[in-house]
């Protein structure tokens, strides 16, 4: 007799199809949801923890659909990247980004260097830098800001990231490794290929970590990372406490819910004007 349980009928659950059904949604209305401007551009500030100061901005998306509801990208990125929608999705936030910083410039508002995600797949895409030029040659804005983030994971084929991050940063852009130590860093990676931001992954601060272990090696990221001129910014912090340890490291830079969430543009432009006559 047959186990039950090892019926594929049985494994099929009603969450499963409620899954399936929600990928198939996504992809259904993702184009819709690009033309209707469903995706928003939120930005979650940084800053700079010794004077408390506003030194900057990552973009991040957010999609309220009509049809779906509210997603958070860990539903919808991993689904765009697979069917190659998010070399689209990521360009729509790097346009939004840069018409938002060139329209206050313009105006003689304060603007900070915005960070922009950019997929692994972009790496894959032989158009990338010619498409990057050409969207960076419709605007008019000071060199450094904008930063281009990119995480460690994409740098598996080194000869290729060096090459694509030595054209981008000729282009004007400033290169970040995302999630820095989540994965699989490499010295050598750092070695090869141009990097003006390293962005240390919240990992280093769960209470996990043996505290003196972690202390040791993010003083030694800190004096690596300074010692190749390249700046170092921890995200995900939530506390003092982290921050206090943050700085007694040597980092002095910081973005996470201790000094502010992401947020709509009408927000972030805001926070821009209250601080502009700092
Ligand atoms: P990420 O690039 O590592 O972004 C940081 C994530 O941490 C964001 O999640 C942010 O809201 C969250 N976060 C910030 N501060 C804190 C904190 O203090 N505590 C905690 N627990 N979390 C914090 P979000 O916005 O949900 O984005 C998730 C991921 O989706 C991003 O991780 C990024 O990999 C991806 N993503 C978001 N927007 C884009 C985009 O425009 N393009 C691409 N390719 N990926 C994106
Ligand atoms: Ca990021
Ligand atoms: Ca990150
Ligand atoms: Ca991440």
């Amino acid at each position: 007799e047959a186990d039950v349980n090892f019926s594929p009928i049985v494994f099929f659950n009603e969450q499963m199809l409620a899954q399936i059904n929600l990928r198939e949604s996504i992809r259904n209305f993702q184009e819709q949801a690009l033309q209707q401007q469903e995706f928003e551009v939120y930005f979650q500030p940084k800053y700079h923890m010794k004077d408390q100061s506003l030194v900057g901005a990552e973009a991040l998306i957010r999609w309220n659909s009509k049809e779906i509801g509210f997603l958070s990208p860990a539903q919808f990125i991993p689904i765009f990247e697979n069917n190659g929608f998010i070399l689209k999705l990521d360009f729509f936030v790097l346009k939004t980004v840069l018409s938002f910083l060139e329209k206050r410039e313009k105006a003689g508002k304060r603007i900070v260097p915005i960070s922009v995600n950019q997929s692994r797949v972009h790496l894959n895409d032989e158009k990338y830098v010619e498409d990057l030029r050409k969207l960076f040659l419709k605007f008019d804005l000071p060199t450094g800001m904008i930063e281009l983030e990119l995480t460690e994971t994409a740098f598996s084929d080194i000869q290729n990231a060096q090459k694509i991050m030595n054209e981008i940063r000729q282009l004007g852009f400033l290169t970040s490794i995302d999630d820095f130590g989540a994965g699989y860093s490499s010295l050598l990676m750092l070695n090869a290929v141009p990097i003006d931001i390293l962005k240390l992954d919240r990992f280093f601060l769960t209470d996990s970590c043996d505290s003196e272990r972690t202390r040791e090696i993010l003083s030694h990221i800190v004096s690596m990372a300074n010692a190749l001129n390249i700046r170092i910014i921890c995200e995900g912090v939530e506390t003092n406490s982290q921050a206090e340890f943050l700085m007694s490291v040597g980092c002095n830079f910081a973005q996470g819910y201790l000094y502010g969430k992401p947020m709509p543009q009408k927000d972030f432009e805001q926070l821009l004007d209250q601080t502009s006559n700092l």
